[in-house]
């Protein structure tokens, strides 16, 4: 077991019926909270794709959380993928479905020079959706998606499949 996975195994939260009834919900919040648990988590997220990513990113909320953590202690900047309308600028946008719920993500357009290469991080892989909607939108913009990694994976969601043929790394499967 690595020292990540020990964290949150000690750490993560399971919460019943939050926010919908039916929704078994991981909270990491616990995990973010503790230094030694949220430095393990944000190295682990990225050590695998060392010298390949230029940036990292992030998807609101709690990717941003783990993405800048990773961002900075490895030394890259930060591309933030965010909810729909909180852009100010010249924005690409894709719909997605949520395990509950819809939504949209946006980007900056010309946040990053073209083949930047785009680390992707967020803290659960459920259905897919959220990660997917990310990717068309680094492709969209013109970036290389150098990889994706997930704190936690959902099995039985199909998320894995979605995904393909990108991998995505777990730090954890439940
Ligand atoms: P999805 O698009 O279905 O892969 O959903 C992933 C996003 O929804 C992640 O960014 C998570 O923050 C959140 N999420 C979905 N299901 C759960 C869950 N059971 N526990 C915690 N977060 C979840």
């Amino acid at each position: 077991m690595t020292d990540a996975t020990a964290h949150l195994d000690a750490l993560t939260r399971v919460i019943p019926d939050f926010p919908e009834p039916g929704i078994l919900f991981r909270d990491l919040t616990p995990v973010f909270a503790d230094a030694a648990a949220l430095a393990s988590i944000a190295d682990a997220l990225v050590a695998p794709f060392a010298g390949a990513y230029d940036v990292v990113a992030g998807v609101e909320a709690r990717g941003f959380a783990l993405a800048a953590a990773s961002a900075a202690r490895s030394g890259h900047g930060l591309l933030l993928v965010r909810k729909a309308g909180k852009l100010p600028g010249a924005t690409l946008t894709e719909s997605y479905a949520l395990e509950y719920g819809e939504a949209a993500l946006q980007v900056h357009v010309d946040q990053l020079p073209a083949g930047t290469r785009v680390l992707l991080v967020d803290d659960v892989l459920a259905t897919g959706g959220t990660l997917a909607a990310s990717h068309r939108l680094i492709e969209r913009a013109g970036w290389a998606l150098a990889g994706t990694a997930v704190v936690l994976e959902l099995d039985g969601l199909g998320g894995r499949e979605r995904l393909a043929p990108h991998e995505v790394l777990a730090l954890q499967r439940a």
